[in-house]
This record gives structure tokens, C-alpha cells and sequence, in this order.
């Protein structure tokens, strides 16, 4: 295989020696591919964020919840954030126990709390009707709550949580009624929570998030931990030289803030973060084939069989992932804009508008970049079209099928 664009594989040795063509081959197209290396990397960025000692970094498995994946990241020492029923099932699958997780649920029945309750999985409130709701569940039992530090942040309005402008959290001027409901309910609030924002790439409204956070614990007297929400960014503009979240400025930072609190609290508190996007986002690259190309009027499309119920993000979210092509044969580079569209049947199905990409033929393979986060997780069925595999590819090299591709019978399976 040639690489007519990007370096991003080549200099990290992504696909462990395979021959792209070779996977596709064997595994189908479109194809997720894994790189546990990097998965494994970046599950130590964060577990080694701070020196603090009692800190212990939770994986938000909603960005990405195979089972595979998990046991890596259980290994990697992270706890795990789980928003339903689901997700508890599945890292329970994964070897995760159930004191190893978080539930941070969002408007949801008394069905849901009661599948945490029944674990013994720490739950996480985040109205007052639903601190009712679970006080009548579960009364005298411990619980932590989701806060609104008033402070937002993130790469689109669809995932900033924090603020006015959001259904999250409750605001800390309800910290009166909340205190009551415990009350009635002799709940003990054990932890308090917080998530600003998805992807931030200057860690300034982080930090600044932290004072009103930590001025809300304050007025608690019984807190074991505190979590200060996921978000962490990863540069999705890497063939445009964009530079990483600086993990350790920011880890020192903070560092400062959590030995300062546990001081003034008079404990040291379990300190958690919850990422998912970064933990996970840039170990995965989606593969597929170059099925046409053509022109209508100034616009050159190239077409691929990646359409956006594989990849979701870009329709969504108007996000960028960069682009990598490879051929079998070495061929002229010379770039020019291209849409990048898929096979769906929907005239929003871009996964790229006016990219510079290099003459392609079919037959060639286009790599979606930096798809580990919110890729997968988010696939659907939409046309009818199976959902694709996804491998491993090993530290030693070696590949392992850790998700087969879906077949006709996954489509009626449920239509009774
Ligand atoms: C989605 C989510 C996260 C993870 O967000 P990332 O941007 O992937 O780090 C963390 N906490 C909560 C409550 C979430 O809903």
C-alpha cells in the first residue's frame, strides 16, 4: 500500500504493519480499525494528570462502549461513568464491578435508578424532581448530585453543559432545597459532579469552572469525592499542525487547586475526571473505499461507501476529521478541493466539504481519522446498511475481529 495523503498512520505505525487493503479484504468495508498503543497512551495521559494521590480518572463509556475496548482501559487502572442501564450492563460485561462505576443519568425513569439502586451503583442526580424521585427509591441511601458551575464551554452548542443555556446540572441557588430534600429523604450526598462542555482545547473555562465547583462542596460536609467533568479536547486538525491540549500545564494547575482544597476541607477527597472523547478518540481510524467521483458544476465529489450512519459527527456537529487516502500503486499528489460524500441516501451525507485531497481512483481506501470518539457508538443501521466491523490492531501487531459487521438477519432480528 502507498500513502497518497496524511502521515498521521505512517508516523504512528497505526495499522501495525497491515496492509490496509488487506484488512478491508477480510474484514469488510466500511471497517473500524483500533490501535491499542495509542488507546493505552492515552489512558496514562490521564491517570497521570496529577501527583495528587487520592485521584482516580473515570472513561465516559458513552464515546465509545465496546467491550474490548473497556477491558483495555479497566487494565489501564480508569473507572468508568455510565448514563444508562446499558452501559452499566455493558461494562459489567467488560469485567468493570459495580463499585468501579458512576451513573450519571439524565431525566430518567424510576425503571433506570432502580437497575443502579439494585447494584449498588453511585448515582448521580441532576434535578430536584429526580432527587425526589430517587429519595423515594432509596431512601437513607448515598448519593452524589450534578451541579451547574454557571460556566460552559465546548466545540458546538449541541455539548456545552454547563451555563444557562443547557438541561444540565442543578444551579448552585437551589442548593437550599436540595439540602431539604436530603433531609426528608436522609439521603447522605457523598459526592458532588460537573461537566462544562465536550472538547475544550484551552483549558481556561476548566479552570474556571473549578472556584464555583469547589465552593459548592464547601457547603457539604459528608463529600468522599469530587468530579470535575470530562471535555478534554484532542486536535482533530493534525494535518493543519494543530497542537495538543497541553495535559501537563493544565495538570499541574490543577494539581495546585485539589492539594489547596483537601487542605481547607480538612480530607483528601477522591478527586475524579470523566473523559470519553479523549481516551479513546484518536486510537480509531474508519476505512473505506473510493466508489466514484465526479463533478457537478464547481463542486468535485468524491464518493465513498462511508456514509454518515458510520460516522456521524460530521452531519451532527460539523466536525472535521482529517483524511487520509491510500492506493496500491504510488501515484502524482497534487491536491485539489474535494467534497467527500457517502453512499446514504440524504443530500447532507458530507463527511468533508472542499477538502484538499489528491487525485483518487476507485478502488483506493479513504481513512477517516481521529473516529474512536462518538464514531461507533453512535452508528446506526439508517438504509438499511449493515454496521461495519471493527479490529484491534495489538501491541505485537496481530489483529483481532473485536466487533463482527452486522448481516441481514440483524436487520429483522426484532421484527416480530
Ligand atoms: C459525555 C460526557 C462526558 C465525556 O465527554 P468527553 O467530551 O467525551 O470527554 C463526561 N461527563 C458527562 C456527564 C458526559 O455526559
Amino acid at each position: 500500500m502507498h500513502t497518497l495523503h496524511g502521515n498521521f498512520t505512517t508516523e504512528t505505525n497505526f495499522y501495525g504493519g497491515n496492509d490496509v487493503f488487506d484488512l478491508v479484504g477480510q474484514y469488510g468495508s466500511p471497517l473500524y480499525v483500533y490501535n491499542e498503543n495509542i488507546l493505552r497512551e492515552r489512558c496514562q495521559d490521564m491517570k497521570n494528570l496529577v501527583t495528587y494521590d487520592n485521584f482516580v480518572p473515570h472513561y465516559s463509556i458513552k464515546a465509545n462502549t465496546n467491550i474490548h475496548l473497556l477491558k483495555i482501559v479497566r487494565e489501564e487502572g480508569l473507572h468508568a461513568d455510565v448514563m444508562s442501564p446499558g452501559e452499566i450492563f455493558l461494562a459489567e460485561q467488560s469485567g468493570y464491578k459495580t463499585d468501579e462505576l458512576f451513573f450519571i443519568p439524565n431525566n430518567v425513569t424510576k425503571e433506570d435508578m432502580l437497575y443502579a439502586i439494585k447494584r449498588n451503583v453511585t448515582t448521580s442526580i441532576d434535578s430536584l424532581d429526580q432527587l425526589k424521585m430517587y429519595g423515594e427509591l432509596n431512601p437513607g441511601g448515598k448519593i452524589a448530585i450534578r451541579f451547574n458551575p454557571g460556566v460552559g464551554a465546548g466545540h458546538h452548542e449541541k455539548v456545552v453543559t454547563g451555563g444557562k443555556k443547557t438541561k444540565f446540572g442543578i444551579g448552585s441557588e437551589f442548593i437550599p432545597e436540595v439540602k431539604k430534600l436530603l433531609e426528608t429523604y436522609d439521603l447522605t450526598l457523598i459526592g458532588i459532579n460537573q461537566h462544562i462542555g465536550s472538547l475544550f482545547m484551552d483549558p481556561a473555562p476548566y479552570i474556571q469552572s473549578l472556584d464555583s465547583i469547589l465552593n459548592i462542596a464547601r457547603q457539604f460536609d459528608d463529600l468522599t469525592f469530587i468530579d470535575l467533568g470530562g471535555g478534554f479536547g484532542i486536535p482533530y486538525h493534525k494535518q493543519d499542525g494543530e497542537s495538543r491540549l497541553d495535559i501537563k500545564g493544565l495538570g499541574e494547575i490543577l494539581d495546585e487547586v485539589l492539594h489547596d482544597f483537601a487542605d481547607s476541607y480538612g480530607k483528601k477527597v477522591q478527586f475524579q475526571i470523566e473523559p470519553g472523547r479523549y481516551i479513546v478518540c484518536e486510537s480509531s481510524a474508519v476505512l473505506g473505499n473510493v466508489t466514484a467521483l465526479k463533478s457537478n458544476g464547481d463542486t468535485k465529489y468524491l464518493g465513498c461507501d462511508i456514509g454518515f450512519n458510520i460516522l456521524q459527527r460530521p452531519i451532527m456537529y460539523d466536525s472535521h476529521h482529517d483524511i487520509e487516502i491510500y492506493s496500491k500503486e504510488a501515484r502524482l499528489k497534487d491536491v485539489s478541493p474535494f467534497t467527500v460524500v457517502g453512499n446514504i441516501c440524504e443530500s447532507g451525507d458530507i463527511l468533508a466539504k472542499d477538502r484538499l485531497l489528491p487525485e483518487t481512483q476507485i478502488g483506493d481506501i479513504i481513512a477517516l481519522m481521529d473516529a474512536g470518539a462518538y464514531g461507533y457508538s453512535m452508528a446506526s443501521c439508517y438504509n438499511q446498511r449493515f454496521r461495519p466491523a471493527e479490529i484491534l490492531v495489538e501491541s505485537s501487531g496481530s489483529v483481532r475481529l473485536i466487533r463482527k459487521r452486522d448481516t441481514f438477519e440483524d436487520l429483522i432480528r426484532n421484527m416480530i
